[in-house]
């Protein structure tokens, strides 16, 4: 197994590079946003403990997340090539991660750190619109869907997260540059940083993360 992580603020783009190049190569693309929002949809008990931390824009425990990610790759095949988007978030799951693919022979290849300025990153967060149903990210100005408010995708009512509104998205930015921005600093003293530009539109975005991916 091949694992290339995705790092980079809220509004980074994580999401929607990852999907794009996903599609193009074959990899799997893992969004541990997406997968806590389903668990939170099914109100699993591990969803509500979820779901009272997302909301607050803070991080969810790492314990939930190290389960998610230990199944992920119990049942995946040995050629897979995995792009995590929002995992890790911290130098704990980072280690977690580490021990993870030591015990399922995954290779750890590359962290591109997609770079936005903060202006750009609040511009983004307010006008996100996603499919609460099949989880498509779309943009009321950069991304729009081709009829407004609709999913191209689903066909269901886009919505904005609870957690993209402005008071939340203060706290995820904090939560960010406190706990996950030292992550690059982590891949950078082992050689497995590389940065992407993202501050452009999505395709331009998605490909200067792909000539980082190598
Ligand atoms: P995202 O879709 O990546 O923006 O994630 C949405 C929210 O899910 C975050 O603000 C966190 O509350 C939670 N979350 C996602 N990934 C993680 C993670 N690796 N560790 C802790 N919380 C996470």
């Amino acid at each position: 197994m091949r694992v290339f992580i995705f790092l980079g603020a809220p509004g980074a783009g994580k999401g929607t590079a990852a999907a794009k190049i996903a599609a193009a190569t074959g990899a799997w693309h893992v969004s541990t946003g997406a997968m806590l929002r389903d668990l939170v949809r099914e109100n699993s008990p591990a969803g509500i403990v979820a779901k009272s931390h997302i909301d607050k824009g803070e991080l969810v425990p790492d314990h939930i997340l190290a389960g998610m990610i230990g199944e992920l790759f119990e049942a995946a095949e040995k050629d897979a090539t995995f792009i995590l988007d929002g995992f890790p978030r911290t130098i704990a799951q980072a280690e977690e991660l580490d021990g993870l693919a030591a015990a399922h022979g995954a290779e750890i290849v590359k962290t591109i750190n997609i770079e936005v300025p903060e202006d750009i990153l609040l511009k983004r967060l307010g006008g996100r619109r996603v499919c609460p149903v099949c989880g498509a990210s779309f943009h009321v100005e950069s991304l729009p869907p081709k009829q407004p408010g609709i999913c191209d995708i689903c066909g269901n009512d886009l919505v904005l997260r609870d957690d993209d509104k402005p008071e939340t998205v203060k706290n995820r930015l904090l939560v960010y540059a406190e706990k996950t921005a030292p992550l690059t600093g982590w891949y950078e003293r082992i050689g497995k940083l590389a940065r992407a530009d993202g501050s452009g539109n999505a395709d331009e975005a998605a490909r200067n993360v792909a000539a980082a991916m190598g």
